[in-house]
This record gives structure tokens, sequence and C-alpha cells, in this order.
């Protein structure tokens, strides 16, 4: 048996358990041992009968004296029934439905039992323990057992039964990934006592030694592999984009306000980098509102007017279209033409026809490939294989967290020379994870903006208030205002008790537009909607033919309506942070007073950290911080899907850590750019490669 060997070959793994295991991507042994448990329960200290404590989880052995099985006719359930004894005494057991133990654990048995002492009425009992017989070797009781995320009907039971087996067998011939001379360098325990130390703790410090060493293999081979990544793409060349200083000039002048300094500074330091002939690979990062998209616009102008192609991807339909018009309005004076791709809708904004019309997908795949369009705007439906570009010299992604870096390297690959590409965010990245994710990646900030904004009156809002808060809103409609409202949901299921009470977005709309304002117009936007109603209903809301804008999450990033006023979120505490941030940046985009009204059920001294924090700060990087200190990275966009295992997650925002492991990258890719010296962490970069997905 190798660490490669695949699942199939496991002697006790049946076709039934092969396709559970696929479904988790546990392809082969490797896979098995690296799915770690998420906790442990101490089974290790074996309890006397007669010193068991009601309520509290014990290990005990003994022999059983009697076993059998009954059915109860009142629950129609099996109830196997035993007697154990120990020196000190004896104890009735009972399993509930479970009638095929009677096979294995027959009376005379010795076992073991890990579970809790009962009380009903007037009996004591052990009710359904883990059991194990008993032996010199225990796996399931009598020890620190693991406890694994059951999922996809793997007991954690049968995942110790398969996992045991195979780390004894390969105890001598797992070679460890990393040298010998940092396991001593940064203290860590060898690859092959880690595994068995995660999997099967002799200690609770020994189980943590084991956690350490894989965090620090993990986040090492993060480091390892963006760099490498990044070097390649250094080493690549790119379309040196000269700086038109008069066309810059002309953009800037003709723009309906003056650009803040940020988004000066910003923008030349994109100008500067697209001059280069090596691939840039800026993020930008500016809070919601700030003003990101006029920047981009910039750099794709001048992109465009040197003769090459620019691809602007945004995460969702609505954006997308958005995006379209916003570039289209900045660019109408500039004969740039223009083309949007979502997933169905495909439109034209081409210099001879000076309007945008829809256009045919293949009309505009051949503009693409031929190079008369000079801009394409989309979706993810942008990165379509049958998307040719004649000469793409700059991507830029908008809101790039969404994105998979293997998306990106797609949209980087379908060329000739590596275009530029230029990231955008209003959701800080963690520095610890820019540092991890992408490498020494450039960052350019925009930390001011426009002017005359006002501060975003924020306030949460209980049930006692909800009236006067619906006045409220009247007020400000009246004074030519619009709101947004969000509700976490589409349609209350009444399947779910627990999203019963949840705001639906239709009921919302129903007893908004027929109770609460019957005479205001009212209107509503979900993801369920045909992408052409949620367009003429954002087109009407944008053009301030609706009052009120029903609506769920897809309007929480980059929708720019100047006019709305007030943000009204239904059940803010079934969002995260960074959501509740992104949805108050919706409104207080003009010089309008703007109000952010967290409606919750709760008592308003209940309500989570989370609603608190949201009202005392409009910085969205120190929400982001705390975003992540109260709910972990894989909250955050995106990770949960690369694979990173959960007992390592809590090490990307390790500061210390992950800058100690970015150094060792750094310095390994120095001293052995190859890996000559180094063939197991060769071997060790290849199989990470293959089992994280950077997405
Ligand atoms: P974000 O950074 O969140 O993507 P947008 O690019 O959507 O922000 O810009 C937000 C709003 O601010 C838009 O309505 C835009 O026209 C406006 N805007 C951008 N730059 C300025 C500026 N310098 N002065 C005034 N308004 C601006
Ligand atoms: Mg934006």
């Amino acid at each position: 048996m190798e660490l490669s060997t695949p699942v199939e070959q496991l002697s006790r793994v049946g076709p039934a358990y092969q396709k559970k295991l696929k479904r988790l991507g546990i392809k082969n042994v490797r896979d098995l041992l690296y799915h770690f448990p998420h906790r442990y329960e101490d089974f290790s200290n074996i309890v006397p009968i007669s010193r068991l404590q009601l309520n509290e989880a014990a290990c005990i052995q003994g022999a059983i004296t009697e076993i059998k099985n009954i059915r109860t006719w009142k629950k129609r359930m099996f109830l196997t029934q035993g007697i154990i004894q120990d020196k000190s005494g004896i104890l009735k057991i009972i399993w509930f439905n479970q009638p095929y133990l009677t096979k294995t654990l027959k009376v005379g048995d010795s076992i073991c039992l890990a579970g809790k002492l009962i009380k009903k009425e007037k009996d004591f009992y052990f009710s359904n323990p883990i059991y194990e017989k008993l032996s010199a070797d225990l796996t399931h009781t009598g020890r620190i057992v693991p406890m694994y995320p059951e999922t996809a009907g793997l007991s954690s039971r049968w995942l110790r039964f398969i996992i045991k087996p195979i780390l004894t067998n390969l105890k001598n011939s797992i070679t460890d990934p990393l040298p010998p001379e940092f396991l001593k360098k940064f203290s860590l325990i060898p690859l092959s006592q880690a595994l068995w130390q995660v999997h099967f703790p002799d200690s609770k410090g020994l189980a943590k030694k084991a956690e350490d060493r894989f965090s620090f293999e993990e986040l090492f081979f993060i480091s390892l592999f963006v760099q490498k990544e990044r070097q390649k793409i250094k080493a690549q060349k790119a379309i040196a984009l000269p700086i038109q200083l008069e066309l810059i000039k002309d953009f800037v002048k003709r723009l309906p306000w003056p650009l803040t300094n940020a988004q000066k500074k910003t923008g030349w330091q994109i100008l500067k980098d697209l001059e280069k002939p090596r691939p840039m690979n800026r993020l930008l990062e500016g809070d919601v509102g700030s003003g990101k998209t006029v920047v981009a616009t910039m750099a794709a102008l001048n992109t465009v007017k040197t003769g090459y192609q620019t691809a602007f991807m945004a995460p969702t339909e609505i954006l997308a279209k958005q995006h379209f018009k916003t570039v289209f309005e900045l660019l109408k004076d500039f004969n740039v033409s223009i083309g949007l791709v979502t997933g169905k809708d495909n439109r034209l904004f081409s210099k001879d026809l000076k309007e945008i019309v829809i256009s045919t997908r293949k009309k505009l795949l051949e503009k693409i490939k031929s190079g008369e369009l000079d801009i394409l705007i989309g979706t993810h439906a942008l990165i379509q294989k049958e998307i040719k570009f004649d000469n793409l010299a700059l991507v830029i992604l908008d809101e790039q967290h969404r994105f998979g870096v293997q998306q990106r390297a797609h949209l980087c690959q379908q060329k000739k020379f590596i275009p530029h590409l230029l990231s955008m965010t209003a959701t800080p990245i963690p520095r610890t994870l820019t540092l991890t994710i992408f490498g020494d990646l450039d960052l350019s900030i925009i930390n001011e903006l426009p002017q005359g904004r006002k501060k975003i009156f924020t306030q949460i809002v209980g049930p006692e208030k909800r009236t006067m808060a619906y006045q409220f809103i009247k007020e400000q409609v009246k004074l030519g205002y619009q709101i947004f409202v969000i509700c976490p949901r589409i349609e209350a299921s009444a399947r779910l008790t627990s999203w019963a009470e949840v705001k639906a977005v239709k009921e919302e709309y129903q007893k908004l537009s027929e109770v609460v304002f019957p005479d205001l117009k009212i209107a509503m936007l979900h993801g369920k909607m045909k992408s052409s109603e949620k367009e003429a209903v954002m087109n009407n809301f944008k053009r301030g033919e609706i009052n009120i804008l029903v609506s769920t999450s897809v309007v929480e990033v980059g929708v720019d309506i100047p006019n709305a006023t007030v943000m009204m979120i239904e059940d803010a505490e079934r969002f995260g942070l960074a959501q509740l941030h992104q949805f108050r940046g919706r409104v207080g985009r003009s010089k309008h007073q703007s109000y952010c009204l967290l409606f919750t059920d709760s008592p308003v001294s209940k309500t989570s950290q989370r609603l608190k924090a949201v009202v005392s700060s409009e910085d969205g990087f120190k929400l982001a911080e705390k975003d992540l200190a109260i709910r972990g990275p894989g909250s955050l966009d995106g990770i949960r899907q690369w694979g990173i295992p959960d007992l390592t997650m809590a090490s990307l925002t390790d500061v210390l850590l992950v800058e100690k492991t970015q150094e060792a990258a750094k310095e390994m890719i120095k001293s052995d750019p190859s890996f000559k010296k180094h063939p197991s962490l060769k071997e060790g970069l290849k199989n990470f490669g293959e089992r994280i997905h950077l997405e």
C-alpha cells in the first residue's frame, strides 16, 4: 500500500463506501489520511462502575452477563438491553435500534463502553454507549477518540475502522515532504508521527503538535505554490501599453466630478504598471462607493486606444449590465466599441451604430475574435472557451474574491501573450490572506470617498420600532428618495421551521404593497426571476419609477443607485458582517443623507456582535477584520471551496505563522528553485496542487 493507492483497492472499502468517499473528494489513501477529525472525545480514563457520575461521559470496562433484544410496542423500536459487570459493580446498558448488536456482543465477552450514565425514574443505565471488544489496541474507546465531521453517511466509527489499519500498514513507508532541517528549525513532528497523532492521539498535547505541523505544512505549500505560480507569470511577457497622457487628461476633464486624490493616485499606479512589458498583477481595494469603476475604465481606455482589447468581468449579471452602461456613459465621446455577454444576453455598442443594440452571440464572438470589439464586459460567461480574443491586453476582475485563481488563469492562457490583470474588491482581504494566497501581489488602495458624502446613519430596529421606521420610510419617499428592502430568502419555506419566520421577499413584497404602503410603487427582485425581468426592474428603479425595491441579496455588490437613501435589512442577524456592510454601501452614494436600518426580532440587548459592529464602524476594512475574528476564514467567499482541511483553516489568519511559512517558502525557492535537493518536497507540492483548488 502507498499513499497514492486508490480507495477501490482497499479491502475494507466496498463499492457503496467508495461512492460516499468520492462524494467527499477522497480518492486515495492520502486523501483518507488527510481527512482529519474535527474534534476528539477523551475516553482514556477507565472508571469503575461504582464511581460513575450521573450525566458525565465516561468509559467502563467489564464482562457482559446478559444481552437481549426487546421490541417496544409503544414506540415500535428495538431496544438492545444488556448487563455489564466489573470488579466494582454491575450496570444496565440500553442501545436503541441496533438489533444486530446481539450478533457481535455475546454473554461472557469483555468489552469497553464509552457513554453517559443516565437516570430515568428509578432506573440507572448507560445509554447508547460506544462499544468495543476489549483488546490491547483499542480504537473507539479507552483512549482519546477522533470524531470526524459526519457527512455523506460516513460515521466516525467507520472512518476509525478504515484509517487505523492504514496507519499501521504505512507506518515506516511515509516520506515526509518537509525536509528534516525544517522539522528541526520550526520544531515540527515528522509526518508519519503527525498522521498517527492527529487521528489517534496519545495525549491532547500531541494532538496539538500534530495540528501545528499540518498547519505549517498547509501554509508552507500554499506559499510555495503561489510564489511559484507568480514567478512563472513574472517570467512571461505582456504588452507594454504606453500612457497616453492627453487622452487621460481629456477623459478626466469630461467626468461629471473631479477625481479624488486616491482615485488619481491609484489610477496612475495602474497606468504605470501597464507601461511595463511584464504582466501587471494588481489588486485595487476600495470601500464600497469609493469609485473603483471609473479608475478601471480609465485603464481600459488607455489600453483600447493603444490598440488592444480589455475584458471586464463582474460577479453577477446585474452588475455586468450596470458596468456595461457605466462604461458606455464614461466612454461615449471616445469612439470605443463595447460588448456585453452574460448567460443569455448579448449586447453591443459599436462605433458605427452609436447606440446599444441587442446582438446575437455569434456576431459578438466574431467581433471579439477579429479585434473589432474593444471592451468586452460580462459575467463568468466571459471565460467560456468559445470566446476568443484577438489581442487581449488587460483583464479587469470586479469583486475578484468570487473568482477562482483557475478561472483567472483561464483568461490569461488563451492568447499569445499574458494580459495585465487588475482585480478590484470592496471586501478587503485580510493581510494574511493576501500574503498567502496572492503571494506579494501589488496593492492599490482607495482610502477616501468622493467629497460631499455624508456619514450613513445606521441603527438597529427592534420589533417595537417597526411602525416608526415605516413612517420614516414614507417621509423619505415623499422627499423623492428611494428605498431598498433586503430579505434573506425568496419564499418562506414551510418545511424548515426555523425559516418560517424569515421575511421572504414575496411575502414582504405583498405585505408592503398591500398593507403598509398601498399608495407607493413597489417592486421585487430576486435571483429566480428571468434576466430580462430583473433588468426591467433595475432600470425602472434607476429611473425613479419605483419607490421601494424589495430584494434578496442579489443587490449585494456594486449596484449603484445614487437616489436611494434608505437601506432596510430584514432579519439582519442572518447576514454576515461584510455582507451587511456591502448592503449599506448601496446607499449614501450621493450628497443626500442616507440611512441603514437593521431590523431584528431579538431584543436589542441580545443582538449579535455583528450588528453592533456594523453600527459602530463605517470602515469596511476594520469590519472585515472583525468578521474574520468572529466567523473564521472559512466564512470568506470562496475559501471553503479551496479544500483546506478545517483543522488548519484557522491558521490562515495566524499572522506569525503566515510570515514564517512565507519566509521559509521564499528561502526554499531561492536556494533550491527546482527542488533538486528536495525530491520529497517536489512530490509534496505536486500532491498539494492536485488536492487543493484555490478558487
Ligand atoms: P465602487 O468603488 O463601490 O465600485 P462605484 O465605482 O460604483 O464604487 O462608484 C460609486 C458612485 O460614485 C458612482 O455613482 C460614481 O459615479 C460615483 N463617483 C465615482 N467617483 C466619484 C468622484 N470622484 N466624485 C463623485 N462621485 C464619484
Ligand atoms: Mg463596484
